[in-house]
């Protein structure tokens, strides 16, 4: 079966606005087996947008839309498809009430532009949208195309996520056959490279099933899909026991939930201090439903005085060593501990760069892309220097994600 996915939308072809939909469809579509076989983004424009479905219809089975259902001006993505195939745009009776009511439901009047929304290609099968006033599509075998499946969805992603999983999804499935299992396992703090090398005699032992490694700056992802799941599940115990203590977490968790989940399990807790990481660290943890019972809070200590007044570090130290020092970070881990009376401070200090003046002292003794991480806890404080490569929010997410992975593995 060849699917393939239009994402419609004029910033789609800018700077403006990535095309996340066509990455989301495609990972929904791979754990039910099923694969693009092309992916194409087109503005707002009808003759583009004509073209493009003239050909898509000749060539694929399945033509997944999102984008172009609104009421504007610049939204005729059914019309479009409608001209292609030689077939009329009828009002939906359901959806126009449905529309009324959604209206109702906030006080306001649909106006007149909106009443395009709840028109329907005859011989197609309107599809509910609870977050949004433009239904979606289901359109079988139309005429002259038999064995075509076309589904124009929202491009709004909530509206559009929403949508595939009520209605889209269960189709597909039921013309994708055998159901597929997943198997993700996130594994931090090693180079990908090392790991590919690491893991290969695990993959060659298992190598009937589909494997994907995904790297990002702050980990590295295992997705292994296959039909069975007798023989997913031997080679997930292979993996960890391959993995040891490197091994995150297994499912849909990650570094953030693995570590708050841990502390939790241990009844003990979090503070941080982040000069070079801005903040980032905390927010990613407060990202995590559920944080405060283990994450209590820290500070972003960015100048000296923010150092010395809300991590309590002794300006004596700030002045004989400056702040990118394995003095300075581990005095902010052990002030903000004591601070916030927690189990666990975790302090990170660097350069992040740009280059402001490569000849200078500082920069000299730590380079662009210097981390350093201390962790205070009841053993003790311990820091780590490191240096990453890339530009600034790449050298910030890098120490955010290492620093926790580095107290993850404290707590194994
Ligand atoms: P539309 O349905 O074309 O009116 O799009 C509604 C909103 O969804 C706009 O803010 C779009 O930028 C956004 N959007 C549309 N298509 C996509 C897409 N493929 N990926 C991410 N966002 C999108
Ligand atoms: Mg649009």
């Amino acid at each position: 079966m060849r699917i393939e996915c239009i994402a419609i939308g004029t910033e789609l072809l800018t700077t403006r606005r990535l095309d996340t939909n066509s990455v989301w469809i495609a990972e929904r579509l791979a754990e039910l087996g099923l694969a693009l076989h092309r992916k194409t983004a087109v503005g707002d424009d009808r003759a583009d947008l004509k073209a493009l479905v003239e050909e898509a219809l000749r060539r694929s089975d399945v033509i997944l839309c999102t984008g172009g259902l609104g009421p504007t001006f610049d939204d005729f993505t059914k019309e479009v498809f409608a001209e292609a195939l030689g077939s009329e745009l009828v009002e939906d009776a359901q959806c126009r009430a449905e529309l009324e009511a959604w209206y109702a439901a906030r006080n306001r009047v649909p106006s007149a532009n909106n009443y395009k929304q709840v028109l329907i290609p005859a011989g197609a099968e309107p599809l509910r949208n609870p977050l949004g006033s433009a239904p979606g599509v289901w359109w079988r075998d139309p005429a002259g195309f038999p064995g075509r499946r076309i589904v124009l969805m929202p491009g709004v992603p909530r509206e559009m996520k929403r949508m595939w999983a009520d209605h889209v999804q269960p189709r597909l499935a039921a013309l994708a056959g055998a159901p597929v299992h997943t198997l993700r396992m996130v594994v931090g703090g090693v180079p990908e490279s090392t790991l590919d090398e690491r893991t290969g005699p695990v993959r060659k032992k298992h190598c009937d099933l589909e494997w994907t490694i995904l790297a990002s700056l702050t980990h590295v992802e295992f997705v292994v899909r296959s039909g069975d799941a007798a023989a997913l599940e031997a080679a997930r115990a292979d993996l960890a026991a391959e993995l040891g203590p490197d091994l995150v977490c297994t499912g849909s968790g990650d570094l953030e939930s693995t570590v708050l989940a841990m502390l939790k399990a241990r009844g003990e807790t979090l503070a941080v201090a982040e000069s070079m990481s801005g903040g980032l660290l905390a927010a990613r943890l407060t990202a995590i439903p559920g944080a405060s019972e283990a994450f209590l809070g820290g500070a972003v200590v960015y100048s000296a005085g923010a150092k010395t007044q809300l991590a309590a570090v002794d300006p004596a130290v700030l002045a004989a060593h400056g702040t990118i020092s394995e003095q300075t970070t581990e005095a902010l881990a052990t002030g903000i501990r004591a601070r916030l009376g927690a189990t666990w401070g975790l302090a990170i200090t660097g350069n992040a760069g740009p280059s402001v003046d490569p000849q200078g002292d500082v920069e000299r003794a730590n380079p662009v892309g210097t981390c350093l991480i201390a962790i205070a806890g009841p053993g003790g404080v311990e820091s780590r220097r490191f240096v990453v490569p890339g530009d600034r929010p790449d050298v910030q997410l890098r120490a955010a994600g290492w620093s926790l992975d580095w107290l993850r593995r404290r707590l194994v």
